[in-house]
């Protein structure tokens, strides 16, 4: 008989899948990580287990507890999935601006979901700081804390990344992704570090984050822009972030990332989320700049059945200024280039 114990022992271990047309323009190996096929869906998958096992061990979440978390959407239902596989209730803080689907998901799947209004971080009324607070005032309840508890990176440390080193038998030659929390880039990109000091590390970010900012020029100041990409665009340097040990830095246009949605779904057959369209820009422009023969690693983070309300939307789709028409993903690079 071959089963794994429970929900948790099928988070991670996913397929390296190589992004064919793409890695055929650019003369380099462009490869995802499916981390949509996680048993939740997203990459959060990870930290969620990462960090409910980190509070099991201190003792920090007894049984029957709750786990308070603000999240975006994807942490939440990473959350209580695991919380209901291991016994612990979940309640969620959610800024009230994240597609509808995600919330329905979550109360769902059994969590309590509070929806709050968007606040900056730097205001009480931030749902990170509601979260905190809810926890405080609740018996028996944990803060998983994402953005700032270390457990996120370290889980990613000692799965994601070996992952990508073994399935590319060591020849990963660069990593890039986008930053929500930091706990994929600094657990992923400190893990290749330890193993090979030379593959290079990237962030990638949306227009409207600082991240881009803060690798390249040392400062949070360039925060131009706007994205609809949900779960990516920091403003902060997280505790997870500051453990990033990162080499460069790109931005992609949320133009670009619609035309590469739509050429992974119609080409590769992979339907996947606005993140991971920006983690997949990103690859495409780490692959410009650096030239072919590299082996480039990316994140698909999570499919696009929890934006399809946004992405199919072509009234939305106008509001947020994103183009009806279609660019072919040659057309694409070029302009890419051109913008590096
Ligand atoms: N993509 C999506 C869809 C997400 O929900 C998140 C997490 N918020 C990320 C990417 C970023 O992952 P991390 O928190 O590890 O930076």
């Amino acid at each position: 008989m071959s089963s794994i114990p429970d929900f948790c022992g099928a988070i991670g271990n996913t397929p390296l899948i190589r992004l064919n047309r793409l890695s055929e323009l650019t003369g380099c190996e462009i490869l995802g990580k499916a981390e949509f096929l996680n048993p939740g869906g997203s990459v959060k998958d990870r930290a969620a287990l990462g960090i409910v096992e980190n509070a099991e061990r201190k003792g920090l979440l007894n049984p029957g507890g709750a786990i308070v978390e603000g999240t975006a959407g994807n942490t939440g239902i990473g959350l209580a999935l695991v919380g209901n596989a291991k016994g612990y209730r979940s309640i969620i803080i959610i800024p009230d601006s994240q597609a509808p689907e995600k919330m329905e998901l979550l109360r769902n799947m059994g969590a309590e979901v509070r929806p709050v209004p968007p606040a900056p971080y730097s205001e009480p009324g931030n749902y990170n700081h509601i979260a905190k607070q809810v926890a405080e005032e609740t018996e028996n309840a944990f803060w998983a804390n994402q953005f700032d508890n270390t457990a996120n990176a370290d889980f990613h440390f000692n799965t994601t990344g070996p992952e990508i080193w073994d399935q590319t038998d060591g020849g990963v030659s660069a990593f890039v992704t986008a930053v929500g929390t930091g706990g994929t880039l600094a657990g992923v990109s400190r893990y290749l570090k330890s193993r090979k000091s030379g593959i290079k590390t990237v962030c990638v970010d949306p227009f409207g984050a600082s991240m881009w900012s803060w690798f390249k020029h040392g400062h949070l100041d360039f925060d131009d822009g706007d994205s609809i990409a949900e779960g990516i665009g920091q403003g902060r340097v997280t505790d997870n972030v500051a453990k990033a040990e990162i080499d460069d830095a790109f931005r992609v246009h949320d133009r670009h990332m619609m035309f590469i949605l739509k050429h992974l779904t119609e080409r590769e057959g992979l339907f996947l989320g606005p993140s991971s369209g920006i983690n997949v820009g990103g690859a495409v422009k780490v692959a410009l700049d650096g030239g072919p023969g590299q082996v480039i690693v990316t994140i698909l983070c999570d499919t696009a059945q929890k934006y399809m309300s946004r992405l199919f939307d072509p009234e939305w789709l106008a509001e947020n200024e994103l183009p009806p028409e279609n660019l072919p993903v040659e057309s694409m690079i070029e302009e890419m280039k051109s913008d590096l």
